[in-house]
């Protein structure tokens, strides 16, 4: 038995249930559904479902494997990141204090403030003060989004502030921003406790050993696992986290099985052959670079990831003077094709996109050569491929909105 199903029985769920064949080589989507669980680790949540357990065991167990895994004191399960990023907030607002707990959002107390540098407010399918917010906090923004200094920080960390929150991920501004140390240095200068949301991160030791107080990481991007978010920190401040299960963490429940996938995830994460995974990822981009090469208008490179994750995408520019079409154009005819090849547009409108190959079942390498070769031999015949980028980024709201409609 392998840890994948195979290519054959891979669309088997989809043709019986008439949903669209897709390869995904954009990423971990959330609108695509996460990552590919292996077999293992599906095997786990299949055992959880079946049974009754104390869910106080589970997450302890959880605890431990999160603390062996980052190196921080203690750990807990949320439902997903984004839920992990409210509770951890909440409970840098109410401590062990389990009244204050209840009380949240509507009276969230005299220290209610989160500070976060303005290049940090980025989104992820929704806004990330949406996550501050939902806990009864305020955001106090630091800064302008392209430059953030230490007196700023300095002046927001007053007698309101409950936390200090910095994101790690390709979705914020990358220069002019406080450096992690620097900052944990400036929020501890003041007792104030830094949260991390470090939920696309494949380093799992570096921001604990930084000195942050909580870290946030998501358990299905590039864990892996089922949608959770692992949450590691010290023991006081994780305590306080998961108590806001008596609170609004209840309407933000990981179930067992969530639970249990998410401590499968991670103790194959410790097993895990990185250098084997990373080289096959590489010989990917090898081979659809070689499809790309030498194609007028087309330049493709690999690039490396922008938050220094072990992982690089393939980036194709497209110069619609020389080529047949635009980059959303090519976008567009490779993810009308069947299986859909959804690439990764997220910034489309500069003229390129990338191939992601963290996501591949077996057998979908050749599947994308094979269609990068049609897409960009048969454009000559089709006529021009240009799109404007409306479709982008999984539909964009309009994708929500067309919903049902
Ligand atoms: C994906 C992501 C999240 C949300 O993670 P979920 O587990 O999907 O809730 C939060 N922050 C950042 C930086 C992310 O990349």
């Amino acid at each position: 038995m392998t840890d994948f199903d195979s290519p054959a029985d891979y669309w088997a769920w989809h043709d019986a249930n008439g949903y669209s064949r897709l390869i995904n080589v954009s990423g971990t989507m959330t609108g695509l559904g996460g990552s590919i669980v292996r077999r293992s680790t599906r095997m786990a949540t299949e055992a959880a479902m079946g049974r009754f357990v104390k869910i106080h065991e589970l997450q302890a167990r959880g605890s431990d494997v999160i603390s062996r895994l980052t190196g921080a004191e203690a750990g807990c399960i949320t439902a997903s990141a984004a839920a992990g990023i409210t509770l951890c907030v909440a409970g840098c607002m109410t401590g062990l204090d389990p009244a204050r707990v209840e009380a949240l959002p509507c009276s969230p107390g005299a220290k209610s403030e989160v500070a976060v540098q303005m290049g940090h407010l980025c989104g992820y399918g929704a806004p990330i003060s949406v996550a501050v917010e939902l806990a009864g906090a305020r955001v106090r923004t630091v800064g302008q989004s392209t430059l953030a200094m230490d007196y700023q920080l300095e002046a927001a960390l007053t007698e309101q502030t409950a936390a200090a929150l910095y994101v790690v991920s390709h979705h914020v501004v990358h220069y002019g921003q406080i450096p992690l140390a620097r900052f944990v240095e400036i929020a501890h200068a003041r007792g104030v406790p830094v949260i991390v949301d470090a939920a696309s991160e494949y380093d799992l030791t570096g921001f604990i050993a930084a000195g942050a107080d909580l870290v946030i990481y998501s358990g299905q991007k590039f864990l892996g696992g089922p949608t959770a978010g692992i949450i590691a920190g010290t023991r006081d401040l994780i305590r306080a986290t998961y108590l806001q299960n008596t609170g609004i963490g209840r309407g933000l429940k990981v179930g067992k099985e969530s639970i249990a996938g998410a401590i499968a995830a991670m103790e194959a994460w410790l097993e895990r052959d990185h250098a084997g995974i990373r080289a096959e990822e590489t010989a990917a981009l090898d081979r659809w670079q070689a499809v790309l090469d030498g194609r007028p208008g087309i330049q493709a490179v690999k690039v490396p990831d922008p938050t220094g994750n072990p992982l690089e995408r393939l980036q194709v520019q497209v110069d619609p003077a020389t080529a047949s079409g635009n980059a959303a154009g090519y976008a567009r005819a490779l993810a009308d094709r069947n299986p859909a090849v959804i690439v990764r547009d997220h910034e489309v409108e500069l003229g390129y996109f990338q191939l992601d190959p963290c996501n591949l079942a077996p057998g979908q390498m050749e599947m994308v050569a094979e269609a990068l070769a049609e897409v960009f031999d048969g454009s000559a015949d089709r006529g021009r491929l240009d799109a404007d980028c409306s479709s982008a980024r999984n539909g964009g709201i309009d994708g929500y909105l067309n919903w049902l409609a």
